[in-house]
């Protein structure tokens, strides 16, 4: 910790909150969360371990003025999660870096953003048994929120699932539906309060779903060759998967499951969505074409959406075969929302 003193006083107080909030007995593969110099982890024989560190940073990721406060925390931590997901690990604890305003815990206000983040944090972390195991907190140099979570997760040594195992020949899967975070967000943007967007719909922008039962049972049901979540948008995350791997993707436009958030938009902007939108934390993997994948996993629909071919001079990385037969080169296009 560093700062002013009545800045001080303020993250001690915050500390002390996290602290009684987070207090988890220790489990099997915890043996002590926050409250001393150190976590300790105990992972269990023939683990290897897996690390992930996201930022979350205001205006980056988030705007204080869109966001509610509870989707900025669960964002945070799903981001982490689902880079775990994506490697088939499963969460062993979080650890989260946050530098706060100076001001923000002088108000009411302020203060029941925070309380908020946190609660965002919270649910998500039960939900996916992941204690927030330790963390620093500090006064932010700017009139800015800016947070670093760290993931920590185990998988049977040898087996997590990398970007690089996919061969010429398997087929391409996608969990869940894309596109929704992309349309959720359009519509926010288009419209002027946050109180617009109706508590009935889904939310896959602000409360996205990290795919770790997915990823655990791939895994351990040896399903998947590669895997890498979807965080860029499919064709930024495509093309990192085809070039880990050397081999090149056909896939089939027609066959995108397409959020139904993007049924308000004209189709060329659904598909586009589909494609690039980014942000919908869903799965991409690929697996043997002799392997029977099953139509759900954990309740989650996987969809094929192509194959995987040898690379070849000839042909592009990626190629997107339309409904209308055309067939066009597929460049990554995932973009960052709030680039200033
Ligand atoms: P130190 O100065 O020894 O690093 P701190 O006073 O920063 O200790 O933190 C005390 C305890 O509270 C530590 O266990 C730390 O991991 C935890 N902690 C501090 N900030 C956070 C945070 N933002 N989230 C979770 N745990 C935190
Ligand atoms: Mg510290």
């Amino acid at each position: 910790m560093a700062g002013t003193r009545s800045a001080k006083i303020g993250e001690l107080a915050l500390i002390e909150q996290i602290r009684h909030r987070f207090s988890s007995p220790a489990s099997r593969s915890l043996a002590l969360g926050i409250g001393d110099d150190c976590a300790i982890l105990r992972p269990s024989p023939g683990s290897e371990i897996l690390v992930t560190t996201d930022f979350t940073l205001e205006n980056r990721h988030f705007r204080r003025d869109l966001h509610p406060a509870q989707a900025a925390g669960h964002r945070c931590l799903a981001r982490g999660l689902s880079d775990l997901a994506a490697m088939g690990a499963t969460p062993l604890a979080a650890f989260l870096s946050l530098a706060l305003p100076g001001p923000m815990l002088k108000t009411a206000h302020g203060r029941s953003w925070v309380a908020e983040f946190f609660d965002g944090i919270d649910s998500l972390a039960r939900q996916h048994r992941t204690p927030l195991a330790g963390g620093d907190t500090s006064e932010s140099p700017a009139d800015l929120i800016l947070a670093d979570i760290i993931l920590i997760g185990s998988a049977p040594a040898g087996r997590s699932l990398r970007r690089s195992g996919a061969r010429p020949g398997d087929v391409l899967y996608v969990t869940g539906a894309l596109g929704g975070a992309h349309a959720e967000l359009t519509q926010l943007l288009g419209t002027s309060r946050r109180s617009r967007a109706k508590s009935s719909e889904p939310h896959p922008h602000f409360f996205p779903h990290p795919r770790l039962e997915v990823g655990s049972a791939l895994l351990h049901r040896r399903l998947a060759t590669a895997a890498i979540d979807l965080s860029d948008g499919l064709s930024t995350d495509l093309t990192h998967l085809c070039e880990s791997s050397r081999v090149r993707a056909e896939i089939d436009a027609a066959a995108l499951p397409v959020h139904s958030l993007t049924a308000k938009l004209p189709a060329d902007q659904a598909l586009n969505a589909a494609l690039n939108g980014g942000e919908d934390y869903e799965l991409l993997f690929s697996a043997p074409a002799k392997t029977r994948v099953p139509a759900r996993i954990a309740g989650v629909s996987i969809t094929r959406i192509g194959q995987l071919y040898s690379r070849s001079s000839r042909k592009p990385l990626i190629t997107l075969h339309h409904a209308d037969g055309n067939a066009t080169e597929l460049k990554p296009a995932g973009w960052e929302h709030f680039t200033s």
